[in-house]
């Protein structure tokens, strides 16, 4: 199975160009997704989901014409979106009960094991009494996943699903993902790097509306290596550095501030050179379309 985007753009009445030529191949496994806020990522999403229209180009997910026949997508879509409403006073077995019977599974016994299995799955089965209004943001997210894999979907969509989670909550809609990832195309959007890193055996970067890179994160990881470097600064230095070099992430450390650049050459200087992480490979790329340090 295969999600084959092509020349995709999309222009919205107020003139901001949120899709500008996206083309992505998105094979079967977890794909990330990652971009500033403002990238297009939503709109790149909700239009996979069919619930927008591009201007432009085409979506075929294998042979299915995602933007025209919208019925057979929606059958095999699973999808959590970013802004995930619930029903703070419905109980979250009942509640999965409605939404298995809006995706068409009528046989009422048939639901109930779905739906309790479903729960298990995600862990809340425990909670399932529970009102949706008392879960906290990891239990929300979870039971978001259960709500997208009801209907047993070939390709799921979650938009910027760890914002907001603690440590843990993250670790566990991790583990949960990536056994979902196994079997199904799994795209996940985010703006959080360490989501790709951990998650996703392919990946792209897009900013502005363009795809800036797209692959494996170890191909993207081959093309700054040996080109990070380094150094501990006075926060009073930063604009000379940022005229000197190509300043592509900074982060305060017990007061100073800890610059990495990107240079072909030996900078001297002082700078170290560092093994390449993603957060070098996101900047490196996001810094040569808009100010990394502003972002
Ligand atoms: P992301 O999900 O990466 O944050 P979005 O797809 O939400 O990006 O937004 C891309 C750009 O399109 C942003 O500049 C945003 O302000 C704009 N945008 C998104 N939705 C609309 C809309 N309905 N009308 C006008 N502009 C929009």
């Amino acid at each position: 199975m295969e999600l084959i985007i092509k020349n995709l753009s999309k222009t919205y009445s107020n003139g901001v160009k949120a899709l500008n030529d996206i083309s992505l191949t998105i094979p079967q496994g977890m794909f990330g997704l990652l971009g500033p806020n403002g990238a297009g990522k939503s709109t790149l999403m909700r239009t996979i989901a069919t619930l927008q229209d591009a201007d432009i180009g085409s979506i075929f997910l294998d042979d299915i014409n995602v933007l025209e026949d919208k019925q057979s997508v929606r059958e095999r879509l699973g999808y959590l979106p970013q802004d995930f409403g619930l029903y703070p006073r419905i109980n979250a077995e009942t509640m999965l009960d409605h939404i298995a019977q809006m995706k068409g599974i009528g046989n009422k016994s048939e639901r109930k094991e779905l739906v309790a299995s479903l729960l298990q799955k995600v862990n809340l089965f425990k909670d399932r009494k529970k009102g949706l209004g008392t879960f906290s943001g990891g239990m929300r997210q979870r039971f978001g996943i259960a709500q997208a894999l009801v209907g047993n979907p070939s390709l799921i969509i979650v938009d910027e699903p760890t914002a907001g989670l603690d440590p843990s909550e993250r670790n566990r809609f991790y583990n949960l993902l990536s056994e979902i990832g196994e079997n199904t195309i799994v795209i996940l959007s985010t703006h959080i790097v360490e989501d790709v890193n951990t998650l996703c055996s392919n990946m792209a970067i897009i900013c502005q509306g363009e795809v800036l890179m797209h692959g494996k994160p170890k191909d993207g990881l081959a093309m700054v290596q040996g080109k990070i470097f380094k150094k501990a600064i006075d926060k009073s230095e930063l604009d000379q550095y940022r005229k000197d070099f190509h300043v592509i992430s900074t982060k305060l450390i017990e007061g100073k501030l800890s610059l990495r650049i990107e240079s072909e050459t030996e900078p001297g200087n002082g700078f170290e050179a560092v093994p390449a992480d993603l957060e070098d490979v996101y900047f490196s790329f996001i810094s040569r379309k808009v100010d990394p340090i502003t972002i």
